[in-house]
């Protein structure tokens, strides 16, 4: 999966957690990678890590909700880099709240940031597609909402359900650009994100894992640089789930019984 050497590549929330890992691997493959995010002092440091390792990284600051922001990091990453080759929109809060708690406004505000976010930067990298004849779209999606539910995370689960199925439609619109796009469904990866909601949660959820650990984020960007590497080249519209088994037991006793 050598083939994404030299090419452009935006992580959008690749300052921290699992984009982190998306950018570090990226880069590892002699990617140029841009790492987008609000917050200046960690999309710093993790760009400063993956020149120490010897790779190509910038960043830009970015609100992934807002329009103008996102054509702004299309725009600077085109004029740094030469190009946008590879969309990795995986930016995305989890704030959990219950149904009877959550308000509109909270609802209004996942919406943007996980699944209007999607769009704001697939519709922005088009022009780039459009330009250079081809290119890669991969979103980090969920196993919560198209698979699995979770008290709390009704808001978070439609806006990753709602991500697959922005995605079928638009890798038919975006097939006449030559570019694909997929997802990667992430179960429980070991993040800064999933590491504040504390000990407890983290040790049942091991507990819950065929495999008994959670995830690293090297896990999902992994199949992230599959997907946009020329070996899919024929798959779009499509998504996999990297969860250790997670999703897998029929019920708690299945677990038991291992
Ligand atoms: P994280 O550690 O909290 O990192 C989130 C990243 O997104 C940060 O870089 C953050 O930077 C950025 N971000 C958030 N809102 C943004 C916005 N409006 N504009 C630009 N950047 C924004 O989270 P994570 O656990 O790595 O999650 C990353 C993605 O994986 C999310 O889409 C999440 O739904 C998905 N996921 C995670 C897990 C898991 O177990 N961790 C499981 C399934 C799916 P700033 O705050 O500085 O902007």
């Amino acid at each position: 999966m050598s083939s994404v050497k030299n090419k452009a590549v935006i992580v959008t929330g690749g300052s921290k957690g699992i984009g982190k890992g998306i950018a570090s691997v990226f880069a590892k493959q002699g990617a140029k990678v841009m790492v987008a995010a609000r917050g200046e002092a960690a999309a710093k440091e993790t760009v400063e890590e993956i020149v120490q390792a010897g790779g190509i990284a910038e960043y830009f600051l970015c609100d992934v909700s807002n329009w103008d922001s996102v054509q702004k990091l299309i725009a600077h990453t085109s004029k740094t880099f030469g190009a946008v080759d590879i969309l990795c929109a995986n930016a995305g809060t989890f704030p959990q709240k219950k149904i009877v708690d959550l308000t509109p406004d909270d609802w209004d505000d996942i919406m943007a940031a996980n699944l209007k976010s999607t769009f704001l930067c697939v519709k922005a990298c088009i022009p780039e597609f459009e330009k250079a004849g081809k290119g890669r779209v991969v979103l980090t999606s969920s196993i919560t909402g198209p698979i699995t539910g979770y008290p709390g995370w009704a808001h978070y689960g439609a806006t990753k359900a709602g991500q697959l199925g922005f995605m079928r439609t638009a890798a038919m619109e975006l097939a006449p650009y030559n570019t694909t796009i997929n997802a990667v469904m992430p179960g429980n990866i070991y993040t800064e994100g999933l590491a504040s909601l504390g000990e407890e949660y983290l040790n049942s959820m091991a507990a819950a894992i065929p495999l008994k650990r959670l995830g690293a984020t090297e896990d999902i960007a992994n199949a992230a640089l599959f997907f946009a590497s020329d070996e899919a080249a024929y798959i779009t519209g499509q998504q996999i789930v990297v969860d250790g088994g997670q999703t897998l037991p029929e019920s708690m006793d299945a677990i038991a019984e291992m």
